[in-house]
């Protein structure tokens, strides 16, 4: 059996500037899958030219084994939602919702059930009838996902839909996406350049820098084990150890960089829970913070400075100016791909 979403060979330019070539992947029914990146790296073109906004300058997409790579948008079978709303201001809620159903000529009758229904999924009770203009930003991303919801998409496409609100609101909605995404077991391809939200979101993460989805995996995957030196800088606070280093403390003879991210060292002595390296680095503690639920240490070893996180419940705390030793969790140490 097919997969549900094959991305081939997709290529954009616009004029002589390339956004991205090369570009391969496959979704299956169901899945939330993130689009990763820092701003600029094409995570909307990309996006846009799955959901036929933009044209595709090589390459194909194919939806439930049809090729699509040609079809205007609205036959595409799509939902779209933008960080900006592209609401219709001079409407109600409950209007800019049934708007879409309209225009396709549904009854009047099919058209109420299926607005309340989805007013209902939404949570947007006793706001259905005020304009645009008198409803919060996260109610107005509300309105946005139910008219996407509406027309029943094969797909679901989201542009920083929570970029553009505040944390709170943006993490209530981030678990209401999630929870309808879920229920509706819709096929969801989202945008966003926050790592916390990629992770707490996604079945899997494309990770993409300069128009190459640089890693695919799952959240845990991609956070654990970073392929190269941009996955590791945009994951987490990772350790990255040069190629003497990496041999000299890990013995790794590739010629490789490693990353080693800041939770999988231990000071003084190895884990009882994973099977460290034997053989410590001696360091000096130089600096130390307090991050709330972990405490950060900076240790300056030979060669380098190494991050080290404890967590805040740890009954051992060190000082700066300790002398002590690092042990590093074998599993854990990532040779990096280079570039
Ligand atoms: P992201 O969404 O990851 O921030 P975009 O896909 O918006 O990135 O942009 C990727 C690159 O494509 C940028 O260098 C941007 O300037 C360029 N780009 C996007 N849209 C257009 C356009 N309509 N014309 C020319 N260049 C564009
Ligand atoms: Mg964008």
């Amino acid at each position: 059996m097919s997969s549900y979403v094959v991305v081939q060979n997709l290529a954009k330019s616009f004029g002589d500037t390339k956004v991205f070539e090369n570009i391969n992947f496959v979704i299956e029914k169901g899945e939330f899958i993130t689009l990763l990146g820092p701003s600029g790296c094409g995570k909307s073109t990309l996006l846009r030219c799955i959901a036929g906004l933009n044209s595709v300058t090589s390459g194909g997409i194919m939806v439930e084994g049809q090729d699509i790579t040609d079809l205007p948008p609205q036959k595409r079978g799509i939902g779209m939602v933008f960080q900006s709303y592209a609401l219709f201001p001079n409407m109600t809620a409950r209007e800019n919702i049934a708007f879409g159903l309209k225009i396709r000529g549904e009854t009047p009758d099919q058209i109420e059930k299926k607005v309340k229904e989805v007013i209902d999924i939404v949570e947007l009770h006793g706001r259905e009838d005020h304009l645009i203009d008198e409803l919060s930003g996260g109610q107005r991303q509300r309105v946005a996902l139910a008219r996407a919801l509406v027309t029943r998409p094969r797909i679901l496409f989201l542009d920083e839909p929570l970029s553009a609100l505040d944390a709170k609101i943006r993490k209530r909605l981030r678990y209401l996406i999630r929870q309808v995404q879920k229920d509706m077991g819709l096929t969801t391809i989202f945008v966003t350049h926050d790592q916390e939200e990629a992770m707490v979101m996604s079945d899997r993460i494309f990770l993409m820098n300069n128009g190459s989805i640089v890693q695919s995996g799952t959240p845990a995957e991609v956070y654990t084990h970073p392929v190269n030196e941009f996955a590791a800088g945009f994951m987490g606070n990772y350790n990255i150890f040069d190629e003497r280093l990496s041999a000299d403390y890990f013995g790794l003879k590739s010629g490789l960089k490693s990353a080693v991210r800041p939770e999988a060292i231990f000071i003084n002595e190895p884990s009882d829970k994973v099977p460290c390296l034997e053989r410590p680095v001696p360091g000096k503690i130089v600096f130390k913070q307090l991050l709330g639920n972990v405490v950060r240490y900076s240790v300056k070893t030979e060669g380098t400075e190494v991050s080290v996180d404890l967590l805040n419940s740890h009954d051992k705390v060190y000082e700066e100016g300790d002398n002590v030793q690092l042990y590093f969790s074998r599993d854990e140490i990532n040779e990096l791909r280079a570039g």
